[in-house]
């Protein structure tokens, strides 16, 4: 069945380390060769094999409205027309920050770059350069992009600055990075008395994806508001998942809290390589050439990937139905699956939010880091492996959100559950005979 994929696997591995651009496509998390695509309409991939899937992980964010979607990929060909790049302004790039300014609350200035991890990384170099301090707090299991400053995990015992989670980042930078615990409000109170007047930035997934699905307990992101306001700290949410998809002005919007720097990525660009950060006029003007803190970037604003972005953000302003429809049936899919599995006395706890589900093999709620890891990751490499065979491509990790996408049909979801009610069949069979 993937035979193709295994031989380009093999070639790759050759030339590309580990055979990937980015290390969860190698599928360590889940075991086997990666799925090698070569293409997708709506809801639908297309791997190397010819076999047919239905997406959930939708390039993990961006194919809200499904793959290839006609107005993005005219925008494309058009703007591609007209030179790929100028390396100097254009109009596209003031609609794009127009239309942004509208969807998204509080964003007096916004500035593109080309990736999430771009865009988080400067915001909190914009947040340093403004508060004159240097240290940031950040979240056990929310990912910010691959900046030194976010691989660190928390130190042990008696630490609390934290230690490199990769070689390559400097202990110098990891004594600037405090971790706390997601959904844990004391915890960062306690981090903010034991740094008082130190702490520059506070960076959260206000819902994050990088850890299954984990919704912010009531008041939770107020909370972090209340404190950031009163130590003069930046509060930054980085929406490169959840923004435009939770609502279309995305967390913000949906929990009715305002960040002073918001970061995007994903479904700002439609697929192509955008990410952006903006904010508060009084932070935003620090940024170069207004301010002293330097930031740049030869492709930023690239009319290819400005054009898509705008034609996509368009429809998600012009047609807030589509967020009724993407909740009901993202709601369809986990009413089913927690179904099935009550039905084939499988533990499991699913978290949602909007379009936004994760699945977690554990009895016990998921509400942080520790939680999610403790949930059976052999459970959901058995999961994803037969829904894969089965034609349901879900997203290739336990600690990964899955994506729903407006392109799915009733009869793709009615396929989803009855791939999955045969999955679970199988695993409840293995785990009796255990
Ligand atoms: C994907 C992601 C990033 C990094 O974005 P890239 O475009 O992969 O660099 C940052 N933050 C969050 C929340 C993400 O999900």
């Amino acid at each position: 069945m993937f035979e193709r994929s295994e031989d380009l696997f093999k070639r790759a591995q050759k030339f590309i380390p580990g055979g990937v651009n980015s290390p969860v496509r190698a599928f360590k998390a889940v075991g086997g060769t990666p799925v090698f695509f070569e293409k997708a309409k709506g809801a639908i991939l297309t791997d190397a094999d010819g076999n047919e899937y239905i997406d959930y992980v939708g390039s993990w964010g961006p194919m809200l409205l499904g793959h290839a979607w006609p107005p993005v990929i005219e925008a494309v060909q058009k703007a591609a027309e007209k030179s790929t790049s100028f390396g100097a302004p254009t109009e596209v790039e003031i609609e794009l920050a127009e239309l942004i300014q509208k969807m998204v609350p509080g964003l007096d200035k916004i500035r593109m770059v080309n990736s999430g991890t771009e865009a988080c990384m400067s915001a909190i170099r914009v947040a340093r350069g403004y508060t004159g301090r240097d240290k940031i707090i950040k979240f056990e299991g929310c990912y910010h992009g691959h900046g030194d400053s976010f691989l660190i995990k928390a130190g042990s015992g008696a630490l609390t600055f934290g230690t490199p989670s990769s070689p390559g980042v400097t202990k110098g930078t990891a004594k600037d990075t405090l971790t706390a615990s997601y959904n844990d409000l004391e915890g960062v109170q306690q981090l903010f008395d034991e740094h008082k007047g130190e702490i520059a930035a506070l960076i959260i997934e206000p819902v994050p994806g990088n850890m299954g699905c984990i919704p912010p307990a009531d008041g939770f992101l107020q909370g972090l508001k209340k404190i950031c306001a009163s130590e003069d700290t930046v509060l930054i949410f980085d929406e490169v998942m959840s923004g435009f998809r939770v609502a279309p002005g995305g967390a913000q919007e949906l929990y009715n809290v305002q960040a002073d720097l918001v970061a995007f990525g994903k479904i700002i660009g439609a697929g192509l390589p955008v990410g952006a950060y903006g904010g508060k006029e009084e932070i935003m003007k620090v940024v170069s050439p207004t301010g002293p803190v330097y930031q740049a970037g030869t492709l930023s604003g690239n009319p290819l990937a400005m054009h898509a972005g705008l034609a996509l953000l368009s429809e998600l302003h012009n047609n807030r139905a589509i967020y009724g429809e993407l909740d009901q049936k993202t709601t369809h899919l986990e009413e089913w699956l927690h179904r099935i599995f009550k039905h084939h006395e499988i533990p499991h706890t699913m978290n949602r939010v909007g379009s936004m589900l994760g699945i977690f093999f554990t009895d016990k709620p998921v509400t942080d880091f520790n939680s999610a890891s403790q949930t059976d990751v052999e459970m959901f490499k058995e999961f994803f492996h037969g829904m894969l065979k089965r034609g349901v491509y879900l997203p290739p990790s336990a600690y990964e959100s899955l994506f729903l996408s407006n392109a799915l049909t009733q009869e793709h979801l009615d396929q989803t559950v009855a791939a999955a009610d045969e999955v679970a069949e199988v695993m409840a069979e293995r785990m009796n005979k255990n």
